[in-house]
């Protein structure tokens, strides 16, 4: 019998809960009469008692309560985590060879590991954790220390995001944990493309590694023209357009300086000199090429940041989507390649879908959506928390 301070579903919400959502909100439940610590161990019941699963706490949080179990014969403790990890390691191995020292992959995918606040990503030798949840800090000595055994790395850095941190009320942190930090940007191979990739000053983790197969998905429809990378970060896409599509001459574009110098090393690194790195504000830009009549893309990629947070930011992200797509489909010659992502985990697929249809009723342009598709095989989904299935990359062909 557990001794864990009970949690009451509040009337209305109890039914939702039966699915497996890791997330409790603060609306969702009544708050306790005692004040708990945060970062308490709760279970959580509804107002007939009936037992719904464990979690931890957090009155500083508007996700008050984080769900990791859902049998009430398992204990939330440190060894249970680490079980994860394991289960969690053990799938990316029956896919990739994810121990090769020039290898990047995801290793947690927070709630698609059930895990929910923990990020893992290694890079080579190193290994980059990015903390979303208060619940996972009492563990991460723990982690950092298997972790380090089970793939010998030379480095764990952990880092936290300065706006969730705050939300989570739990400390923002940016530091190496264990091991030395290499002297400069590392070397990686991603779809036989050389990438240099720097991991103390890079973005998130250092890079994305969800888009992966979508760059070399997308590669391989780019035929001869001009290609557009619109938020090309460290040249990604456009990278692996050159080494496995046609494109004559590749414009790729970011608002950040950092990134484009990166993108251009290593552009040089690929032998690659179709490249022109441009450093813009992606609307800006493309409004204005959108102007342009006669200098038409054979594709455009437009891969921007999360435009959507939360809930409340919806419409407005879905009119900063349509913006630029109407954009980045006036730039296209008829028959040309849009390839085009929403990394927001509030926009579904429909939504993003029906902002299409607006566009191409907008433009009076005929957009034939070819393949959808998500983040890769090492970002897995938990089907009960559909946020988890935040990236969405459409590939169309615009007439
Ligand atoms: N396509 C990239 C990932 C893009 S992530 C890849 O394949 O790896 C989003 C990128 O958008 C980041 O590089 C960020 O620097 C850039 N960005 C953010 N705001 C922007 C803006 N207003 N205009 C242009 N780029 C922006």
């Amino acid at each position: 019998m557990s001794t864990l301070p009970q949690l009451v579903l509040n009337t209305r919400k109890a039914r939702s809960f039966s699915g497996h959502h890791p997330w409790v909100v603060s609306h969702s439940i009544i708050e306790p009469t005692i004040p708990l610590a945060p970062g308490q161990a709760v279970e959580l019941v509804t107002p007939n008692g009936h037992w719904i699963g464990r979690g931890f706490y957090n009155p500083a949080s508007a996700i008050r309560v984080r769900l990791y179990q859902w049998s009430e014969n398992q204990s939330l403790n440190v060894d249970w985590c680490l079980q994860q990890l394991e289960r969690a390691v053990a799938l990316r191995r029956m896919w990739a060879d994810i121990d090769c020292p020039l290898t990047a992959v995801r290793l947690i995918n927070s709630e698609g590991d059930g895990l929910s606040g923990l990020i893992v990503d290694r890079f080579g030798d190193y290994i980059v954790i990015q903390v979303t949840a208060l619940a996972i800090v009492p563990w991460l000595d723990a982690i950092c220390d298997w972790l380090s055994k089970e793939l010998r790395s030379k480095a764990i850095f952990v880092r936290t995001d300065a706006r969730i941190a705050r939300n989570e009320g739990m400390p923002d942190r940016d530091e190496l944990v264990s091991g030395s930090a290499p002297d400069g940007p590392i070397e990686l191979i991603e779809n036989d493309v050389r990438l240099m990739i720097d991991l103390n000053q890079g973005q998130k983790t250092g890079y994305y590694l969800d888009q992966r197969a979508n760059r070399l998905r997308a590669a391989k429809w780019i035929g001869p023209g001009r290609m557009l990378d619109v938020c090309c970060y460290l040249g990604g896409f456009s990278l692996a357009a050159c080494r496995w599509g046609q494109p004559s001459q590749v414009t790729a574009v970011d608002s950040s300086q950092a990134a484009l110098q990166q993108a251009a090393v290593n552009s040089g690194l690929n032998g690659i000199e179709r490249i022109e790195f441009i450093q813009a504000d992606c609307f800006d830009f493309l409004e204005q090429q959108s102007r342009e009549v006669s200098e038409k893309f054979q594709t455009v990629v437009l891969d921007p940041p999360r435009l959507a947070g939360n809930r409340n930011q919806v419409p407005a992200a879905l009119r900063a989507y349509h913006r630029l797509n109407l954009s980045a489909v006036k730039c296209l010659r008829p028959g040309g390649v849009l390839v085009t992502c929403s990394c927001s985990g509030r926009i579904s697929r429909a939504d993003f879908t029906g902002m299409l249809a607006s566009v191409a009723k907008r433009s009076r342009r005929t957009i034939q959506i070819l393949w959808t598709a998500g983040a890769d095989f090492d970002h897995p989904v938990d089907a009960s928390c559909p946020e988890t299935e935040y990236l969405k990359c459409y590939f169309c062909r615009v007439e």
